[in-house]
This record gives structure tokens, sequence and C-alpha cells, in this order.
């Protein structure tokens, strides 16, 4: 490709306000640390989750406490931000959005005072973290199913609960940029991973789930490992820098205004091959048992990225590989560090 997808920088000024939600997570508390590497240093990172459990606050950033299902929170944190960078939500893996489906319904909440707090707050841009999950979930029975473009949103037939929520807010995008011109950014995420994310508790994904899974199996001596599922479903995996540089590149590119595009590798592989890899970066196999009864989702979902090429010239590319060669460890120290009482993230 000869053009270079823009950048952050390339439109605002160092102490222009940046304002980051659910920064006391996984996704948001990276973009908030590449905000800072860039420097940026009129940075406000929000989350409704007290500081001490943030799973990384960058120093030198505004971090605040806030619960953002308030509309007066939202217009608290809106207050002068020329950038805002929505990622707040309710959310887990497989697991927590099968059973949580009011939580999960309730970040409507969220999406609905912070898109108008941006607005009267005369913000310039506005990023709202989708989903895959928006998807219509009759494409995505089998686990060799085709790749999803973002023409697949329609009909819909979202995921329950969390899809529907998510399909809503990128309609409350669409209509704050058509009616009162606040040029909104969608991207709908594929599974993200690597190191500060949730790795135990009830909401960790499928690869943070198995690295603690093969840990835990070394550790307690049975070296087996269970899996939710037979193990041929399918999901392709994001590492983490390609997500939060993804973010950047979308929110800056005004042919996206207001238009939904998919933000995930194009490298399917099954639970049972994701597995493999998380033994081969081990170093040691183990036995595997299977939970058939245990919460799985759709058979098969990856990200067709044909658009965000033709638009970007870029896409996620590192290896599911070489990101878990980066998780893995860090994963592990956390198992190290829990077990010896200090404090982790999740
Ligand atoms: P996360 O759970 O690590 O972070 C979300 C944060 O939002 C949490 O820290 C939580 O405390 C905060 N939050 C929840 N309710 C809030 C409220 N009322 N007020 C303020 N803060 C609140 O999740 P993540 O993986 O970092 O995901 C970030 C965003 O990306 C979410 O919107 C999620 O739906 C979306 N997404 C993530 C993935 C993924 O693979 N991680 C995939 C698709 C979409």
């Amino acid at each position: 490709m000869s053009f270079k997808p823009k950048r952050i920088e390339d439109f605002r000024r160092k102490d222009d306000l940046i304002v980051v939600t659910g920064a006391g997570g996984f996704i948001a508390g990276a973009l908030v640390r590449y905000f800072h590497d860039k420097g940026f240093h009129r940075i406000r990172a929000v989350d409704k989750k007290p500081l001490p459990e943030w799973y990384q606050a960058t120093p030198g950033v505004e971090n605040i406490c806030l619960d953002l299902s308030h509309r007066a929170n939202c217009v608290r944190a809106c207050e002068g931000a020329v950038e805002v960078y929505q990622l707040a939500a309710d959310m887990g893996g497989m697991g927590f959005i099968e059973r949580f489906r009011v939580e999960c319904l309730r970040s409507v909440l969220i999406n609905t005072h912070m898109t108008e707090a941006a607005f009267r707050a005369g913000a310039d841009r506005y990023f709202f973290s989708s989903s895959a999950c928006a998807y219509n979930t009759d494409l995505q029975k089998d686990p060799g199913a085709r790749a999803l473009k973002e023409a697949d949103a329609y009909p819909a037939m979202a995921e329950r609960g969390y899809g529907w929520e998510k399909l809503f807010s990128e309609m409350i995008c669409q209509e704050y940029w058509a009616e009162r011109g606040l040029r909104t950014f969608i991207a709908r995420l594929h599974n993200a991973y690597g190191p500060h994310g949730t790795w135990d508790g009830g909401r960790e994904k499928a690869p943070a789930a198995l690295c603690r899974k093969v840990i835990e199996a070394r550790d307690n001596g049975s070296m087996t490992v269970n899996v939710w599922g037979d193990g041929s479903k399918t999901r392709s995996f994001m590492y983490i820098d390609d997500c939060v540089e993804g973010i950047d590149f979308i929110t800056h590119c005004d042919e996206l205004v207001a238009t939904p595009i998919n933000l995930g590798t194009g490298e399917l592989v099954s639970v049972n091959d994701l597995l493999t890899v998380i033994e081969e970066t081990a170093g040691f196999k183990v036995k595997r048992t299977y939970d058939l009864t245990a919460p799985q989702g759709v058979g098969g979902r990856n990200s067709d990225n044909t658009m965000i090429k033709r638009v970007l010239g870029w896409e996620p590319s590192t290896p599911l590989r070489k990101g878990l060669a980066r998780t893995y460890p860090w994963i592990e120290e956390q198992y190290r560090l829990r077990k010896a009482g200090k404090r982790t993230v999740s």
C-alpha cells in the first residue's frame, strides 16, 4: 500500500484533552498508556472500579472513578474533551455474557449518556467499542463459517444481551452523526488478548483462561486441562498492541465516520489449536478433557478484513504464536504473585 493511515498526532495538539472510559479494564487501560507514550499529557481515564483495582493506572494521567451509567457522571467525564474513547461496558468471556444478559444490556445506559455528553461537550471525535457479537448468529453456526464482513450485521440476529446492546449503541453513534454532526467511529472488535487483561474470576476469555488452566495443571500436578465444549469451535484472536493501534487509525479516518468496521485478525483457529499453541509456548503438553455442558457461543467466528485493508491499508497482524509468547509469561507471573499472596490483575 502506498498510503499510511492517519494517527492521533496528525490531528491533535499534545495538550488536547483525551477522555478514555473503561480505563480500569484491559483495552482502555492499554489505550491510555499508548496515548501517554505518544506524549499526550492531558488524558482523563475513567472507570467505575476503585483505583486500586485498575489493571493498569498510567502515572501522570487524571484517573477518576465514576459510574458512567449515570448521566451526570458522563457529563463530568466529558467536560472539555476533544476526543472521547468509550470502552466502558459490563462484559466478559462466553461464561459471563451468556449468564449475565441483563448486566450486558444495561451498558446501553453508559453508551446513551456518553454519546450525548460528548456531543454537548463539543467533542471533535467519539470512538465506540462495538463487538463481533453484533453479527447475525445464524451466519456463525459452523466452525468453518465464512469470515464476517461488515454488512453481515443485518438482517439482525445478534448475540442475545451483549450483542444486541452493541448493535443498538452503534445505531446511537450513527444517528448522532446523521442528525447532530458528532463525528463517531465504531470498531467491531474480535477477541483481544494480551498482558494486563482479565485472566481469572469468570470474565476472562479463551486465550487467558486456557493459559491459566495450563499453568494450574502443572502447578497442581494433574497435567490436565478441562476445555469448554468439544474444542472444535473457531475464533480469531487479536493481540492488544494491534487493537490499540487499530482504534487510533479508525478514529482518525474520515472515510469511516459512523461506519462500523471489523477490528480483528483473520487467523482462524479452533479452541483445540489454541491450546496446542499454548502448550508449545509453555514447553509441555497436557491431557485434555471436554465439558460439553459449558457455555461455548457460536460455532465459528472470523473477521473479514477486506474493508479495513482497503480503507486503512492495514490490518491486525501479530501472529497468535507471537502474541501468546508475550501473554503466557505475564499470566504465569500473575499466578505466581497471587499464590504468594500479592496483588494481581483480576
Ligand atoms: P474490561 O472488562 O477489561 O474493561 C471494561 C471496563 O469498563 C471495566 O474496567 C469496568 O469496570 C468498566 N465499566 C463497566 N461498567 C462501567 C460503568 N458503569 N462506569 C464506568 N466504567 C464501567 O473489557 P475490555 O476487554 O477492556 O473491553 C473494552 C471494550 O471493548 C468493551 O466495550 C467491550 O465490550 C469491547 N470489546 C472487547 C473485546 C475483547 O476481546 N476484549 C471484544 C469485543 C468488544
